[in-house]
């Protein structure tokens, strides 16, 4: 396995009854991108194996399981916490509004003698990390809140996994940055009849994957459709079928 799409919806519900998660990629049994509702994948077993998840924005579809995720470990993290990634801005907003005694307890105190079970650790963009036999680069993205992209190297594969992004310089000033990619996992949220909705909510559509791929010195081989938002989903589908090359992220696919 190099990557497993546990989650790749940009939201929940499906038109055929199958349920459909929203973001969240396994990329070892220890390592996690987003924690979405695709989470539930996972076993309990499984669940209990997670040490590292890396956090691209602080919105709802991309954290929705991760205090749930926690709940099922404390207690059986002797080996260490689990630490979470992200930007500073996504980590403040999860500190403040989440693991705040409200929403839900504080997971990186240490509760009733025991360990904890998180920690918070604050990634710098273009920064690598090495981890396990991975390396990971964040890169920051275009949306409405602080956002990062992530580039993983696995066993001599390099994926990009944009996150939620529209199509800006900015962004393309960053893609530049990484090294050539073999696959590209990038967002769709909308179809191209919701041009202006896609741009104001910091979303692509095919016509914008098609101007990001354009404008990347290195567009990589492999191109991945992720985060169709199910209302547009069909639509975004149709409007697909122009571009045979690309491929939609099915949820539990894996390459
Ligand atoms: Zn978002
Ligand atoms: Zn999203």
């Amino acid at each position: 396995m190099n990557i497993t799409f546990l989650g790749c919806n940009g939201g929940i519900g499906s038109h055929d009854g199958d349920p459909q998660g929203s973001s969240c990629l396994q990329l070892s049994e220890r390592v996690l991108i987003d924690a979405g509702t695709g989470l539930e994948r996972l076993s309990v077993a499984e669940m209990l194996n997670i040490r590292h998840v890396f956090i691209s924005h602080s919105h709802l579809d991309h954290i929705a399981c991760l205090p749930i995720l926690l709940a099922n470990i404390i207690g059986n993290n002797d080996d260490g916490p689990v630490t979470i990634y992200g930007h500073a801005d996504t980590i403040a907003a999860l500190q403040q509004h989440v693991f705040n005694y409200v929403l839900w307890p504080d997971f990186s105190q240490a509760p009733a003698g025991l360990p904890p079970t998180m920690r918070y650790q604050v990634l710098e963009p273009l920064q690598p990390l090495e981890l396990d036999d991975m390396v990971i680069t964040p890169f920051t993205t275009s949306h409405t809140v602080p956002c990062f992209g992530y580039a993983i190297k696995k066993r001599g594969m390099h994926t990009i996994y944009s996150a939620d992004t529209t199509f800006t310089p900015a962004l393309i000033e960053q893609l530049n940055q990484l090294e050539p990619a073999d696959h590209f996992i990038i967002e769709c949220s909308f179809s191209d009849a919701y041009y202006d909705l896609a741009v104001a909510t910091g979303h692509l559509t095919p016509a914008l994957v098609a101007q990001v791929l354009d404008a990347m010195q290195y567009p990589p081989t492999h191109v991945w459709l992720t985060h169709l938002k199910p209302t547009y989903a069909e639509s975004i589908r149709e409007e697909l079928m122009a571009y045979p090359q690309w491929s939609i992220c099915a949820d539990l696919s894996k390459y």
